[in-house]
């Protein structure tokens, strides 16, 4: 089913309905938003990646299933692609809090400045820190500016009180192993958690109208 996009809302290209691994130790439903700036090699959502792309969720059907679990679901994730590339996102994140739910953000912290305006709704954030903060950063992402963004972005959580999580992906198209260890040299010298190890994963099975 296609949909003409609705204005004021998110590109909601797929939900998980149940998840226990997206939100720590939360029943979570995770929505995927549509568009990412960046390239990485390892990525496991490239359908995810452009940007305007029609999608075949409303936010108004995850609202509905959000209803139908009420009780059931604790926490809503948003997850893509990139969810802060889209300027609706902290309206939708009210949507959620107002239906007595936690608000969980994946984010490779692209825009710290729109990461800033989202703090008042978040109660949980997963930020990937994709390699030591130099020229290794670009090699992944494909943004010369990547590094610095993601710097700025993780300084805004370390100052605010909300709970997050660093979350580093290794392998084939990500970061090797050596590489690896210096970046968890270089976050212990900026006072920031040890990251969690990831694998290279296959792409995520989403449900998709
Ligand atoms: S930032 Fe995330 S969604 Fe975007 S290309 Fe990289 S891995 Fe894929």
């Amino acid at each position: 089913m296609t949909d003409i996009p609705e204005k004021g809302t998110i590109p909601v290209a797929g939900v998980v309905p149940l998840t226990t691994v997206d939100y720590p130790g939360r029943l979570a439903l995770v929505v995927f938003t549509q568009g990412c700036p960046w390239r990485c090699g390892y990525c496991h959502n490239t359908d995810l990646w452009p940007i305007g792309q029609t999608t075949s969720w409303r936010w108004q059907h995850v609202c509905d299933l959000l209803d139908e679990r009420r009780g059931f679901l604790q926490a809503v994730v948003f997850s893509g692609g990139e969810p802060t590339l889209h300027k609706n996102l902290a309206t939708a994140m009210q949507d959620v809090r107002k239906k007595n739910l936690l608000v969980g953000l994946h984010t490779a912290g692209i825009f710290p400045d729109r990461l800033v305006r989202l703090l008042p709704w978040l109660n949980w954030v997963g930020l990937d820190i994709k390699a030591p903060f130099d020229k290794r950063y670009v090699q992944i992402t494909g943004d010369n500016n990547s590094a610095l963004g993601v710097q700025a972005s993780l300084r805004i959580l370390q100052i605010s009180k909300i709970p997050f999580q660093l979350r580093t992906t290794v392998g084939a198209g990500a970061l090797s192993e050596p590489d690896f260890a210096e970046l968890c040299q270089q976050l212990r010298r900026l006072g920031a958690p040890e990251p969690l190890r990831q694998n290279v994963r296959p792409p995520q099975s989403k449900i998709t109208l």
